[in-house]
């Protein structure tokens, strides 16, 4: 597995691409912006895009969606209780002061809880984790067989941080409950790649956040 993340978009929102190496297929996570940089890495791997699937839908993580997926006709999924967020993408662009709204992508399935979404030797296990925002959901990626597992936390959990619940629909308790009873599940090592930021690990989390620490 190939796993590639990179700040993309106006908020340097963290976009990840998470690529199958023997079928070349990928799995777009969050492309929020710089269609051409996304494109870009892409080629490198010579990686087709099978689907676009995003931790949540506040316009700097959906930025860019329309544009690939018209490229490349893959499935765009978000979590159906976001849906309202994808229909006010105008308002959602003027008050973070973003200009044109960008094109709205056709939504494939709504993502479920617990479904794994799999490529090639690749499983992408979706945790419906509300809070930031009602349909926020964290990707749990692994090789299947390996333990080792990569945790896609959107806007949920960040290094020493925790997303903002103030917007549309944010919950603070949601939010926490969100991160102790599902991310803390997972084992310490896990290493969290977050919607914006440096990446961190479950267990620095655990130890030393001050919004969720649990010891
Ligand atoms: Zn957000
Ligand atoms: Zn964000």
């Amino acid at each position: 597995m190939i796993l590639e993340s990179f700040a993309a978009g106006p908020l340097g929102c963290n976009c990840t691409l998470v690529i199958d190496e023997t079928t070349k297929t990928a799995i777009v996570v969050d492309p929020g912006g710089d269609l051409a940089k996304i494109e870009a890495r892409l080629a490198k791997h010579g990686a087709v895009v099978k689907a676009i699937v995003h931790t949540h839908t506040h316009i700097d993580h959906v930025g860019a969606t329309a544009d690939l997926q018209r490229g490349t006709r893959a499935a765009a999924r978000i979590h159906e209780a976001d849906q309202f967020l994808y229909s006010i993408l105008p308002i959602q662009a003027s008050l973070l002061g973003m200009g044109t709204p960008p094109p709205s992508a056709e939504l494939d399935t709504w993502l479920q809880d617990d479904e794994v979404i799999s490529l090639g030797a690749v499983d992408l296990h979706v945790l419906h984790t509300p809070g930031h925002t009602p349909g926020s959901c964290c990707f749990e990626v692994r090789t299947r067989g390996e333990e080792q597992v990569v945790v896609l936390a959107g806007d949920t959990l960040f290094q020493q941080s925790v997303g903002r619940t103030d917007l549309w629909g944010g919950d603070h308790d949601a939010l926490l409950r969100s991160i102790r009873g599902k991310l803390f599940a997972l084992p310490d090592p896990t290493r969290v790649i977050c919607g914006h930021g440096p990446d961190t690990t479950l267990g620095a989390e655990k130890r030393t956040n001050p919004f969720v620490r649990v010891r």
